[in-house]
């Protein structure tokens, strides 16, 4: 034993011989970690429950679109072949229907990997990002990982977007202004006319990163999805997911569209094989699926008008969404909600991760699991106010 401890040494001995292990770059000590919502099977093993309500990650209650499950299951067979490097068949259809030229279009291994390979392709140590705070983390992600710096603007009262603040926030190194419409995790939008100021009002070298994971499920008229913006030749990217709508987290694919230029620089630092064979034709079966869209669609603009008025009930502020969550304001006694709800079963996504340690993020289910979630969070709210009450 003595011997094989020689050929393996361990930390210990390592650090006393004075060694250090090798160094990851500085960027690294900059970066957080990313925090993603507890999965079902965790919370079941923890806790000893049977049923687990996940309302944490904006996925689909619905589930996958049947199409693109089909098309999976017809593929298997296949598996054993590397998948289409360009994603040809589905650029193509995603092109005839975005009315776009498969050469703007870039997919991805989910639209995560399109904020780093658009970091990757783009910034520069001690280039800048302008985002509005809070928003989603990626964006930061893929700055701090290149060594470029994100200058977080606060939105205005209420989330809403401020054009001339994040206009007056871009200098000589920006690169980006990223705006997540609708955004995540508040829920509110950049009414179109205000982004085609904001392009308009940008000089040329600054790209705007128009993140519109949740685009199906705006219902408001001024909404835009920002493919017109492409179409015209603005300098702006649109990220897309198939994790939201078309129910497909779980074999991350995603997609961007932007200038030929634009997208010639991304796919110059993206892996050949970055998005697997399954994925692409799953979601060229997702984008054909009419029924699931426009169902997942219903289901989420019911449930969101059904949640909005059992929060009116019980007395609690929220911000209304555009998309498939909505950010609740639950006081000082947040943390402690979110974790008796955990306790109860019903995963939802504490705000402390956004700054926002007074409210929660719940995402649009079915519409039993909004009724779980509301009676679950009543009786909680219950008793919490009981125990706070002084004692006579
Ligand atoms: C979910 C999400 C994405 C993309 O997620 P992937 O699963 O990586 O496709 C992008 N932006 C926002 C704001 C999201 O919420």
């Amino acid at each position: 034993m003595s011997e094989s401890k020689s050929i393996h040494p361990s930390n210990k001995q390592e650090q006393a011989k004075g060694q250090e292990p090798v160094e990851a770059r500085q960027a690294l000590k900059q970066m957080k970690p990313y925090s993603p919502g507890k999965p079902i099977w965790e919370v079941q093993a923890e806790l000893g429950l049977d049923r687990v309500i996940k309302l944490a990650s904006n996925e689909n209650p619905l589930g996958a679109s049947p199409k693109a499950v089909e098309a999976v299951q017809r593929f298997l067979g296949e598996v054993h072949r590397y998948p289409d490097a360009g994603a040809v068949r589905l650029r193509q259809a995603l092109a005839e229907q975005l009315e776009l030229s498969p050469e703007q279009l870039i997919v991805t291994n989910g639209g995560d990997e399109l904020l780093t390979l658009m970091s990757e392709a783009f910034l520069e140590e001690g280039d800048e990002i302008v985002a509005p705070t809070p928003t989603f983390s990626e964006y930061e992600f893929g700055a701090s990982l290149m060594g470029a710096v994100t200058v977080s603007v606060p939105f205005e009262e209420g989330f809403r977007y401020n054009i001339d603040t994040l206009l007056e926030a871009v200098t000589e190194r920006t690169k980006f202004v990223c705006i997540c419409s609708p955004n995540n995790p508040t829920g509110t939008y950049l009414p179109r006319n205000e982004l085609l100021r904001l392009l308009e009002a940008l000089p040329s070298r600054v790209l705007v990163v128009y993140d519109a994971a949740y685009s199906h499920y705006a219902t408001a008229n001024d909404y835009t999805d920002g493919m017109e913006f492409v179409r015209s030749g603005y300098p702006i990217l649109v990220v897309q997911t198939f994790s939201k709508i078309f129910g497909l987290a779980g074999i991350r694919v995603g997609f961007g569209a932007a200038s030929e230029a634009v997208i010639r620089s991304i796919l110059q630092v993206k892996e050949p094989f970055n998005v697997n064979a399954l994925a692409q034709v799953a979601a060229s079966g997702a984008i054909t699926d009419r029924a699931h869209i426009e169902a997942s669609r219903r289901v989420n603009t019911e449930g969101r008008q059904w949640l909005y008025q059992a929060l009116d009930t019980l007395g609690l502020s929220y911000t209304e969404s555009m998309s498939n969550f909505v950010l609740v304001e639950l006081g000082s006694g947040a943390q402690q909600i979110y974790e008796r709800l955990m306790r109860k079963g019903i995963i939802v996504r504490y705000g402390a991760i956004w700054g926002l340690p007074q409210c929660v993020r719940v995402t649009v289910g079915t519409e039993e699991e909004n009724r779980l979630f509301i009676s679950a969070l009543s009786e909680v709210l219950q008793e919490t106010r009981t125990e706070l009450k002084p004692v006579q």
